[in-house]
């Protein structure tokens, strides 16, 4: 299945292939992994993509991207998976944060942050999810405290991955109390190397490290907050509503996929297991068409949430089978010997084995998405007995 693209649009996938199959991305992947194989730092690649503008490529010329429109946007996320070069920090630092930015931040803060995010230089954390606040987002107790210049930040954030090579992050905060919970939330953009932040890696389910962020008594100013103060909600629910499109869930199924058929061809497993394959592609081909309905959906400006859901769902649901299949035939014996992250193959087992785990739960569990979906076919719990 492919789609129509226009000139220009295939023209970006063809030379954005050419750089990530390259040499140059080898070797920027290899950099990355010195330091800590189990956590590699993304920005080495990432700056190689920004140097071409490509790391946010629907962003304006002067914000750092190259001005093309958000098809190419999803071209890059289609690619980075099919090349497997990891995403994660990318889903958070450019379409989550930067986007926030870019659509609620002041002008102050785009001029200032956004090119950085772009060229891969800085990148930005999402701190939202803190020890008893996951799913019900509303019961968040960070809590932004009032001072003569601005406020002042306590509490503990979790759950974040790639957090220690970030900069920056935006951070969820209670600034008031209201009846309704979802209001008196406020977005904040923080440094975090200021005193007052300190970072720490934990253990999770993922076999990439968490992350847990201690603020105690962080600083931030009237200049920090993204959005409107108390309204933040607004916010979150937007950047959710990107990743729940599921374009990278669904290309990390269909690249996974790749590589686990080419395991099974190699080892000949039988009609069985290529039943199971093509029972999931076929499932996979569905799930690329309806996160690319919904990117569409989302650049028109009309994106029903219960409709991301039913693409976030579907595509991390299919990743979690991915993996089930890859443990049973392949992945324990080939992360034995996957030591290259410049090595397609290795990068590939290194990638499933580190990020699988978790798609079911990042962006809303899957018990989450289908209580989104059934509120939306006006089901109530329990209609299925
Ligand atoms: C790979 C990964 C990356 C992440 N990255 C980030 C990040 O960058 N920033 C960040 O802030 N957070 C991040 N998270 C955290 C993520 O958002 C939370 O894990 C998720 O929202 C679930 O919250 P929780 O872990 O507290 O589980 P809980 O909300 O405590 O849920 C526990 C279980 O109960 C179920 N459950 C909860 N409520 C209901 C309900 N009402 N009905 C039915 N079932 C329910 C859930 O589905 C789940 O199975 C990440 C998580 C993962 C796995």
């Amino acid at each position: 299945m492919d789609f129509l693209l226009t000139p220009q649009q295939q023209d970006f996938r063809a030379r954005l292939r050419e750089l990530l199959g390259g040499p140059e991305m080898r070797q920027a992947l290899r950099d990355g992994s010195r330091a800590d194989p189990h956590d590699p730092d993304p920005r080495p690649a990432y700056r190689l993509l920004g140097r071409h503008r490509w790391l946010a490529p629907d962003w304006p010329a002067e914000r750092g991207g190259a001005g093309l429109d958000t098809v190419c946007a999803n071209i890059l996320t289609e690619e980075l998976a099919v090349h497997h070069v990891p995403d994660s920090a990318h889903v958070n630092s450019v379409r989550n944060a930067g986007r926030c930015l870019l659509l609620c931040g002041s002008d102050r803060q785009r001029e200032r942050l956004l090119p950085l995010l772009a060229g891969g230089d800085v990148l930005a954390a999402v701190l939202y999810s803190e020890p008893e606040t996951g799913s019900d987002l509303a019961s968040l107790r960070t809590i932004a405290r009032p001072a003569h210049d601005g406020w002042r930040l306590h509490g503990t954030k979790v759950h974040s991955v790639k957090t220690a090579h970030c900069d920056l992050a935006i951070v969820a905060a209670r600034t008031g109390e209201h009846p309704e919970p979802l209001l008196g939330i406020t977005l904040f953009v923080v440094d975090l190397r200021a005193p007052g932040v300190t970072v720490r890696p934990v253990d999770g389910v993922n076999h990439e490290p968490f992350h847990q962020v201690l603020l105690d008594g962080l600083r931030v100013g009237p200049e920090d907050v993204v959005g409107d103060v108390d309204e933040g909600w607004l916010v979150i629910t937007e950047g959710l509503a990107v990743e729940r499109v599921g374009m990278d869930y669904s290309a990390r199924v269909r690249a996974h996929l790749a590589w686990l058929r080419r395991r099974a061809a190699d080892r000949g497993f039988g009609s069985a297991v290529a039943e199971r394959l093509d029972r999931i592609s076929t499932a996979a081909e569905a799930g690329r068409l309806l996160a690319w309905s919904m990117a569409g959906r989302l650049a028109d400006g009309d994106l029903d949430p219960a409709e991301a859901a039913e693409s976030k769902w579907l595509n991390s649901e299919l990743m979690r089978e991915v993996w089930e299949l890859s443990q049973e035939l392949s992945l324990p014996h080939d992360l034995l010997t996957a030591h290259d992250p410049g090595a397609p193959e290795d990068r590939t087992a290194l990638l499933l084995n580190r990020e699988a785990p978790g798609l079911s739960l990042s962006a809303g569990t899957s018990e989450m998405m289908l209580q989104v979906i059934a509120g939306n076919l006006g089901l109530e719990a329990g209609d299925a007995q």
